[in-house]
């Protein structure tokens, strides 16, 4: 580490391309940036001493990921692990492909980016950062730009304004802050939201504390399975080599993840019914009371389903060691709180896993020449460049299917993109709306009743808007974008190259 940090101190300050943050997203762009443009110069600067994002900064019991890592995982980097992984698991194959990659001496660790600035003059990012070992603000100017900061504020969690707050005399903390030397052994917790955060640290909770108790708005939907892969198992058992099993489970999951999406919307209710079946199954109680705490309002797969490995959440509540209360949060009192309906709930510590403050282009202060950017002045393309801001693309993830999926098919497209720039001999890209977007409708970043959390919904005047049409939305489906985004013609007129949109005829030099 001492090495590749001393290495890193002396690489140049102008870059080709400059990756903000080593997360999943970072870390997933650097590797496609290496291997596809290995004659690009590239920094990664990130805010934190190390690598990981979020499975650096969340540090609850249990944390771990909803999704399984063979789709989570890069497609170019074996997962063999069990599906599920806890946050150290994806930490250790994220410091296995930074270090079998030599990706450690391109990355700037304490640095936090406090301006992005575009000079269309010198086609150039000026890149503002504060150095965390000495307080120095230093500069770096790239031609392109490959946002990978995420889509939530790191430091401060969503913590609804509630009354009475003052008042309460226990622990209260934000899943996002937990300290892991909080001691919760015999201490009765309450748990204050129902999604995975909740899903995931109940459990844990339940083995040593004095009691759980989860206090819900509504109700989420909850996906129990083992934490293994039959397929994957069996490949192994009969000699398959990883890279194979890798491949093939992923394709045997993203075809399980369509069909189950397809019969959300199609078939809710007998969705509902298997989830169901499965909980059964986990706790072997038959009579199951589903009524009123585990009867979702909305559609399977509005929202993402909470992950179960083997019915955890719902065994805790067989074994007398979780209650659940579905109910409004009227007020905190000395010793807890009270709900609308009267009900008081003792605790000695309080866990909020109430969500995130959503947090636009990590914060960070957007100039083009001059002008500050509002985003959501701007219209998204495919959810990944933004009309105005030129050179620019931010890797956003899926919310249904595994957020890694969408880095390496963006590592793709940016690598595409960058040659395709060089082969046209440009400087700058922009996408643009063209003359038959005109009237187009612009909206918010997503439909109400496509994928609706709160976080995003509260958050939506500071997205970028969408259009009515496929290159001016991000429709946040995998399996669509895997037909469209690798075809994506760069010579399509919503792309424009150095003031010149493509196929428009260029003059010829006189
Ligand atoms: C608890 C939890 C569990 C999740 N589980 C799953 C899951 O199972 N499957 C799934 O698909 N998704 C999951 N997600 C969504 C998850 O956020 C993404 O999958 C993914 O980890 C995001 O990676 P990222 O690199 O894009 O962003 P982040 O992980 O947010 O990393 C962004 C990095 O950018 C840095 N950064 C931000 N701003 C600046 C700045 N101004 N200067 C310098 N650096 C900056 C941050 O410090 C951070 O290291 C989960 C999210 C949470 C919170």
């Amino acid at each position: 580490m001492a090495t590749a940090a001393v290495q890193a101190q002396s690489a140049p300050t102008h870059v080709d391309v400059l990756i903000v943050g080593a997360g999943v997203s970072g870390i997933g762009s650097a590797y496609h940036l290496q291997d596809q443009c290995p004659d690009k110069s590239y920094v990664v600067l990130e805010r934190m001493d190390t690598f990981g994002g979020t499975w650096e900064t969340h540090k609850y019991p249990g944390v771990r990921s909803d999704s399984d890592l063979y789709t989570f995982g890069y497609r170019f980097k074996p997962w063999v692990g069990t599906p599920i992984a806890s946050a150290q698991a994806i930490l250790d194959y994220m410091g296995e492909v930074i270090n079998e990659n030599g990706i450690a001496p391109h990355i700037r660790y304490g640095h936090t980016i406090t301006r992005c600035a575009w000079d269309s003059k010198a086609n150039l990012w000026t890149v503002e950062a504060t150095r965390k070992s000495d307080g120095a603000s230093v500069t770096f100017t790239a031609n392109f730009l490959w946002m990978c900061q995420g889509y939530y504020d790191h430091e401060k969690p969503f913590v609804p304004n509630w009354p009475g707050m003052e008042r309460y005399k226990g622990l209260f903390v934000h899943a996002q802050l937990w300290d892991p030397k909080i001691d919760y052994k015999g201490k009765r917790i309450l748990v204050i939201g129902s999604g995975a955060t909740a899903a995931t640290v109940i459990p844990e909770f339940a083995k040593d504390a004095a009691h759980v108790t989860m206090l819900q708005r509504s109700p989420t939907y909850f996906f129990c399975a083992e934490n293994k892969n039959e397929l994957a198992d069996r490949l192994r058992e009969v000699g398959i080599d990883e890279p194979t099993v890798h491949r093939v489970v992923r394709a045997q999951i993203m075809y399980d993840q369509d069909q189950m999406t397809k019969r959300c919307i199609e078939e809710p209710d007998a969705v509902f019914e298997d989830l169901k079946a499965l909980i059964r199954a986990f706790t072997g109680k038959e009579d199951f009371p589903f009524e009123p705490h585990f009867t979702p309002k909305y559609r399977p797969w509005q929202q993402r389903l909470a992950f179960c490995p083997e019915g955890d959440i719902f065994r805790a509540a067989v074994d007398g060691k979780l209650t659940v209360v579905t109910d409004t949060l009227d007020t905190f009192t000395e010793t807890g709180v009270r709900t609308a309906s009267g009900e008081e709930i003792e605790a000695d510590i309080i866990v909020a896993a109430t969500g995130f403050n959503l947090l636009m282009m990590g914060g960070i202060p957007f100039e083009v020449d001059g002008k500050p950017v509002d985003w959501h002045d701007t219209v998204n393309y495919r959810g990944m460049m933004f009309t105005g801001v030129p050179n620019m693309l931010w890797v956003m993830g899926y919310f249904r299917a595994s957020w890694t999926l969408r880095v390496d098919m963006l590592g793709d497209f940016v690598c595409n993109l960058l040659k395709h720039m060089d082969a046209r001999g440009a400087k700058r890209v922009d996408v643009a709306l063209r003359d038959e977007d005109k009237d187009m409708p612009l909206s918010d970043w997503i439909e109400n009743d496509n994928f609706n959390p709160s976080y995003l919904m509260r958050g939506l005047k500071l997205m970028p808007r969408r259009g009515d049409k496929p290159e001016w939305r991000h429709n946040q489906d995998y399996w669509i974008e895997r037909d469209q985004i690798p075809h994506i013609d760069l010579d399509a007129s919503e792309f424009v190259y150095d003031g010149v949109r493509a196929g428009a005829k260029v003059a010829e030099p006189a």
